[in-house]
């Protein structure tokens, strides 16, 4: 796979874009103001992986009390700004290692010229966050004192799939935003820049990220936004950032998830794995049961997968369930598990190496793990 070539920054100590291998992200979900709550989420993080992390900062108690969050953590720590731009100023001032500034809300040129110089002088990088939920009104990006947002038109401008001529689109007006605070930052000659281009609707949010990525040379951090439960918004960011991904588009990412934020970072992880970008840990290969099935695949491989946290290595490991099919099926495995009645087939690249007793298949299966 051809990745994009984008210039890069580091987020304190983590490279983002250039060569460096895409990172995987998170934001936290407690109170920004209650430091032990959020340190302790991110500290959760951190044991599985997160690589960078996000607060908000809805007030200024949130951005007085991320010095002490920053202190106690080991993964860079980035403010999430709305609105108020001296929230941004103190952030930087507490020692953050990057800003998110949503452009549909900080409109003002002279108060991103403030925090960008700030940053500057800091050698922050700035996140530009273009997000579909809060687009600047259309025909007033950058003006301040615009239209209310149930009158500002976003709504109003065609999706990526409805577009049928060459009227503005909602892709346009998302573009025309990043291009507008990526004008005033790169005017200020300062181009530690990241961009985001997010939406719940794939095809807008695909179909945005592609457009940019053509016409900026800076990383991007891809999601998208919104995209619901553990499950269906697994699916919908593994279809959204696979299509961007698989097409070399994306620098880090953020799998935004209505669940604990530790599932982003797996969820996060699956997707780059399954890509072949990244790899972080055991890949688990199971089959998904049959008629033929000797044992509870369901139920074994669940217990195989919760093994395989512990392992760090570069493995794949199957889980078949049945010893007539199962080696053949995965002998791209490095090594795997086919249980048979009252005993189980341990193979290696589709091979038999041992039979073992079933209770003692899991052990087995560990010990060919770990001699890897
Ligand atoms: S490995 Fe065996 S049990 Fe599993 S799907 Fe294939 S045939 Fe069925």
């Amino acid at each position: 796979m051809n990745r994009r070539v984008t210039k890069s920054l580091y987020v304190g100590d983590v490279k983002i874009g250039g060569d460096a291998p895409v990172s995987v992200q998170s934001m936290t979900k407690t109170d920004t103001r209650d430091v032990k709550a959020t340190v302790d989420q991110i500290k959760g993080l951190e044991e599985v992986g997160c690589e960078i992390i996000r607060s908000a900062v809805p007030d200024m108690e949130a951005a007085q009390a991320l010095p002490y969050i920053k202190k106690q953590i080991s993964i860079p720590l980035v403010a999430d700004i709305h609105f108020h731009y001296k929230l941004a100023l103190e952030a930087i001032k507490g020692g953050v290692d990057c800003l998110r500034l949503n452009p549909g809300n900080i409109r003002d040129g002279e108060r991103v010229r403030e925090i960008v110089s700030a940053a500057k002088e800091r050698d922050i990088p700035i996140r530009i966050g273009v997000n579909f939920g809060s687009l600047p009104p259309v025909g007033s990006i950058g003006k301040t004192r615009a239209k209310h947002r149930l009158s500002d038109g976003v709504n109003l401008l065609p999706k990526a799939g409805d577009v049928t001529s060459d009227e503005y689109s909602v892709v346009d007006h998302m573009v025309d935003t990043a291009l507008w605070e990526i004008g005033i930052l790169e005017a200020l000659d300062f181009d530690l820049i990241k961009v985001s281009m997010k939406a719940f609707d794939i095809s807008t949010a695909v179909e945005a990220y592609r457009r940019l990525a053509k016409i900026v040379p800076y990383p991007l951090h891809l999601g998208i936004t919104e995209s619901g439960t553990a499950k269906s918004g697994s699916i919908r960011s593994s279809i959204g950032l696979g299509i961007l991904l698989y097409e070399g588009i994306g620098d880090t990412i953020r799998v935004s998830l209505s669940d604990d934020s530790r599932e982003e970072i797996a969820v996060g992880y699956e997707i780059l794995k399954s890509l072949e970008l990244r790899q972080k840990g055991a890949i688990l290969i199971a089959c998904p049961s049959c008629g033929r099935a000797d044992v509870d695949v369901i139920k074994l491989s669940n217990a195989v997968d919760e093994l395989l946290k512990g392992v760090d290595k570069n493995v794949k490991v199957a889980v078949m369930g049945c010893e007539v099919n199962g080696p053949g099926e995965a002998k791209d495995a490095d090594v795997g598990i086919a249980a048979g009645a009252g005993r189980a087939v341990i193979f290696r690249k589709g091979q038999k190496v041992r039979v073992v007793d079933e209770s003692e298949m899991l052990s087995a299966l560990m010990e060919e793990v770990e001699a890897i």
